[in-house]
């Protein structure tokens, strides 16, 4: 549990890191529809978006679909999702040691969220407006 806003980016900074090693997480990029529209509607609304699909998806103790609740694509932060292991309950205990079976904590889906939104604001950074 990270408990400073330094914790917290040294733990997505690291998190990133860790994700960029596996070749299945690390192939995932924005679709140019799904970046443009994260342009579009701007940062807040997409972190508004993250929190959300974060608590309603993945946030209850045993999450309806689990495992095949994440599209691949049609919104940013699903995409995002597949890339950072937040898609479904077994990616997140296996990659971030929450554990299955409980409600994720405001803290958790805040961190979980923060973590969507670095990747995904890194996705725009990388592949600029030409
Ligand atoms: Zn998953």
């Amino acid at each position: 549990m990270t408990n400073t806003a330094e914790d917290e980016q040294r733990w997505i900074a690291e998190t990133l890191e860790r994700l960029s090693h596996s070749q299945f997480r690390a192939k995932f990029q924005l679709a140019d529809k799904d970046r443009a529209y994260a342009r579009a509607k701007g940062k807040a609304t997409i972190d508004r978006h993250a929190h959300e699909m974060l608590h309603d998806r993945v946030g209850a103790a045993e999450p309806k679909n689990d495992g095949r609740q994440t599209p691949w694509r049609g919104h940013p932060v699903f995409t995002a999702q597949h890339a950072t292991a937040t898609c479904c309950r077994g990616c997140i205990e296996k990659w971030h040691h929450i554990p299955k079976g409980r409600e994720l904590t405001d803290d958790e889906v805040n961190r979980l969220a923060d973590l969507v939104m670095a990747w995904i604001e890194r996705d725009l950074v990388n592949h600029p407006v030409r």
